[in-house]
């Protein structure tokens, strides 16, 4: 038996060593992929259920590595938050999603754009200034700007970071949780935090609606939300059967494969032209 323990122990830390190399790999190939332009944005649609119209997309962060192989954010971001790279890869997707909105502007749809922001990020007022002073530079109205963050960093009750989203708040900026529900999510903290808008994650209604607990849980949420006046999202809609639930129980937005996937720029014009306005 102490041999095998004794194993065991090695084999764990055979396990660990492999894994910093290959974050450090990773980590390395990010940086590289940084200044060699393989990272772009795709965008998904939102559907603001009162007008049936898109209102407003998430930005969502690709890459494409040198040998044309896609990594899941999935499994790179986690990383880049480890190692600090996620300060560079999240001003390049502010700046990038400001010039793409620019166009969409331009295109002539006065929509709103959604952007992730880790916890990591969070932690320097500086860089918060920089972002307000990037939105500004390209002429974006900051109350088009939403920034999304975990729920996580809520019920931590980290307070140099809650005075951030206070500031980003004040200066206009909208601000959303991600993924409500996947924690351990208490309607308690909604009441103390600046938030406009509640996503709750996919797991939350992906039984629905013959999970008559989800459908319920489902009902509970948005009622207190309302009461809240927080605008909910409903994530990672993929079947008619949800799309008509929500609708009935009058969640505010939905998104999700039944909408659309996530769109390069280019096919994401072509998809508000053909949907709307
Ligand atoms: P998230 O913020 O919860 O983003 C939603 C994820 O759900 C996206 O995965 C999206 O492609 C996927 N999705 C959308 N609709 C559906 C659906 O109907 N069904 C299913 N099964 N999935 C759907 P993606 O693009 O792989 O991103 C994964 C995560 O990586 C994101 O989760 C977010 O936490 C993180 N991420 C992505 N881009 C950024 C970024 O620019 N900055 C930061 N900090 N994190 C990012
Ligand atoms: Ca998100
Ligand atoms: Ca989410
Ligand atoms: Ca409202």
């Amino acid at each position: 038996a102490k041999t095998a323990g004794r194993r065991t122990h090695y084999f764990f830390n055979d396990e660990l060593r492999e894994q910093t190399e290959r974050q450090n790999a990773i980590h390395n190939r990010m940086r590289n992929g940084l200044k060699q332009h393989e990272f772009y944005l795709v965008y998904q649609p939102i559907v603001d259920f009162s007008t049936g119209k898109i209102s407003k997309c998430e930005a969502l962060l690709r890459w494409q590595d040198e040998n044309g192989n896609h990594i899941s954010p999935a499994e790179f971001i986690p990383v880049a938050e480890r190692t600090g790279l996620i300060h560079e890869l999240g001003q390049f997707v502010l700046e990038q999603a400001c010039i793409d909105w620019t166009l969409v502007h331009k295109s002539g749809y006065p929509i709103e754009v959604s952007i992730n922001r880790s916890e990591r990020e969070l932690n320097d007022m500086e860089a918060a200034k920089q972002w307000l002073s990037c939105i500004k530079q390209h002429n974006i109205p900051s109350s088009s700007i939403t920034f999304e963050i975990t729920e996580s960093l809520l019920m931590s009750n980290k307070q140099r970071q809650l005075q951030i989203l206070h500031y980003l708040r004040s200066q206009g900026v909208q601000l959303a949780i991600d993924d409500f529900g996947t924690g351990y999510s208490s309607m308690n903290y909604l009441q103390r935090y600046p938030v406009d808008y509640l996503k709750i994650d996919r797991s939350f209604l992906n039984h629905a609606p013959d999970d008559r607990i989800q459908v319920a849980l489902l009902d509970a949420l948005l009622r207190v939300a309302r009461a809240l006046d927080i605008d909910v999202i409903a994530e990672g809609v993929e079947t008619k059967q949800q799309w008509e639930l929500l609708q009935q129980q009058q969640c505010d937005f939905a998104q999700g494969y039944f909408i659309s996937e996530p769109l390069p720029l280019k096919e994401l014009l072509e998809f508000l032209r053909r949907w709307q306005f």
